[in-house]
């Protein structure tokens, strides 16, 4: 059998002196209980050894053997049930907790047929592929069949569910391990016509040269008049030809996040590494910091061993995204059928990302502009909003900004899987990742191009997450488009140089007059 588990169940008194009732009670269970649910010509869970423990007179000792039709630890809940009840009506006796020592799970993976490859093969038994928390001991493989062994699993452990959810990320690496770097579908859906560069630099270092620009901390960047004047331009652009004629209102979300609500989008643990955390004073009391002060004004220096002692464990982060806190908003709501869609966009605030360090040009940063549009609505609605803002987008890239660009379906092969994503809402839910090339980076053939913004129709995943609906009941879609200023800043130039004269007119209207230059000796 594929479930082999050694437990316990605890009750609230020694019960040595009821060996029968026990055998009695176990066996009527196992034809009742323990039969639930599982097909006639079936195996379920069979109770395959018990004992009352010496050591500790109150604990029953169980081996159950199972099979997915009724596996051992559902199993060992129904039978906590059955005899909290039974041994209260017969013996006055409670029952106090139940307990997995040991659980041997044998896994037949199904996207795995036949022998499994040399590679995940070495990488289950060296332990490489092992769910690291402390309820698996081990995981390993005679080659066709996958083992994962679990011990200590306390009752509050069972009932939320961790056997299941710890097959599920084994699955999940197996999954990653398979797809390996290509954890993303991406699949070309629209391609702009070809335009000749009017230069082939890389922007970021001509305006670090030219003082336009500085390198104030690792990805964050000081912009001078001529920067900040194209992203301002930009940002206008984003506000006349999209904003304000498709009706997106305006909110200032905010910045700092607490780790819960990125627990819900899947952003924990799925970005953990490329957070910014926000860490708070420990204690606000001055007398606290004197120390460190003490310290500072002493050596002149800032003690960080000391400071790392002074502040919290964080709990939030700074803005990755920023949808997430539009959602939370609407946890628990009725959304009126009538107001639908809601249309909203926030361009309150600097977005944060570590990208592993490095050196980046302002394509890659760790604090950058973005302005994000999101809205809720219907299926419908929500195609229609996708309909609507690739029309303006378009026009923007094709007549103002004059761009060689494509977009692609990028969707990732877990969202793919998904249930709520089958069949013909896979074409409707995904993400449309809008790129285009650098000529600095090389032909545009074969060099990689530049992600500078995106949109993703995301389906139920937030209204479900935070369970929102219409006040019919029906269930509410959500979207969002992330236009990142500085990436469009750096395809602009990119492309077109950083010679005004050469620039689009369009856009060169816009942006007006080139603004003095700072001189420094
Ligand atoms: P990439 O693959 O280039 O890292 P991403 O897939 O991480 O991009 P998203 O998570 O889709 O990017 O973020 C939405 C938008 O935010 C991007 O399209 C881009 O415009 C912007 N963005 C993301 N990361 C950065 C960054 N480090 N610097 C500047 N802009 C960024
Ligand atoms: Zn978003
Ligand atoms: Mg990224």
């Amino acid at each position: 059998m594929d479930f082999k588990l050694r437990g316990y169940i605890e009750f609230s008194e020694p019960v040595d002196k009821l060996r029968e009732s026990l055998s009695k009670l176990l066996q009527e269970a196992s034809s009742s209980v323990l039969r639930r649910g599982v097909p006639k010509e079936q195996v379920g869970t069979l109770v395959k050894g018990w004992e009352v423990d010496e050591g500790n007179r109150s604990r029953l000792l169980l081996e159950l053997e199972g099979t997915t039709y009724l596996r051992p630890h559902d199993a060992l809940l129904r039978l906590k049930n059955y005899l909290a009840r039974e041994m209260g009506k017969r013996h006055k006796i409670g029952l106090r907790t139940v307990h997995i020592n040991e659980y041997t799970i044998a896994l037949k993976p199904e996207n795995l047929s036949g022998r499994l490859p040399e590679g995940l093969l070495e990488s289950l038994n060296s332990g490489k592929l092992t769910v690291r928390v402390p309820w698996v001991e081990r995981v390993w493989t005679d080659g066709e069949t996958l083992f994962l062994s679990l011990k200590n699993l306390n009752l509050r452990a069972i009932e939320n569910r961790y056997v299941e959810r710890i097959m599920k990320r084994l699955k999940e690496k197996i999954d990653r391990f398979l797809y390996g770097g290509k954890a993303e579908h991406w699949e070309l859906i629209w391609r702009s016509e070809e335009r000749e560069p009017v230069w082939r630099k890389d922007p970021t270092k001509e305006m670090e040269k030219l003082g336009w620009i500085k390198r104030f901390d690792v990805g964050v960047w000081w912009h001078g008049p001529v920067t900040t004047k194209i992203l301002r331009t930009l940002q206008s652009i984003v506000q006349t030809e999209i904003i304000k004629p498709l009706g997106f209102q305006e909110v200032i979300l905010p910045k700092t996040v607490p780790l819960d609500v990125w627990l819900k989008t899947g952003h924990v643990p799925g970005s953990s590494n490329s957070f910014y955390y926000v860490c708070r004073p420990l204690s606000w009391d001055p007398e606290f910091w004197e120390d460190f002060s003490d310290h500072v004004k002493v050596t002149g220096e800032i003690p960080y061993k000391m400071l790392k002692e002074k502040v919290s464990p964080p709990t939030s982060g700074i803005c990755f995204a920023q949808c997430p806190p539009l959602y939370w908003f609407f946890h628990k709501k009725l959304l009126p059928d009538e107001d639908l869609p809601l249309k909203f966009y926030d361009n309150s605030g600097v977005s944060y990302r570590w990208e592993g360090g490095g050196l980046h040009g302002l394509e890659r940063d760790s604090e950058f502009h973005r302005i994000e549009i999101v809205w809720i609505g219907t299926k419908e609605q929500n195609m229609e909003i996708q309909k609507q803002l690739l029309e303006r987008y378009r026009y923007i890239f094709n007549e103002v900004l004059e761009i060689e660009w494509r977009m692609a379906r990028v969707t990732p092969w877990y969202m793919q899987q998904a249930d709520q994503f089958q069949g013909e809402e896979t074409e409707l839910a995904g993400t449309i990742d809008f790129e285009a090339w650098l000529p600095w980076r090389g032909g545009r053939e074969e060099s990689e191009w530049l992600e500078f913004q995106n949109l993703t129709i995301a389906g139920t995943k937030f209204s479900d997450a935070w369970k929102f609906r219409t006040r019919k009941g029906e269930k509410v879609w959500t979207g969002c488009s992330g236009i990142g200023l500085e990436r469009w800043m750096v395809v602009l130039l990119s492309q077109k140089g950083i010679d005004p004269s050469k620039w689009p007119e369009k856009f060169r209207e816009r942006f007006g007059e080139m603004p003095k230059p700072i001189r420094t000796i």
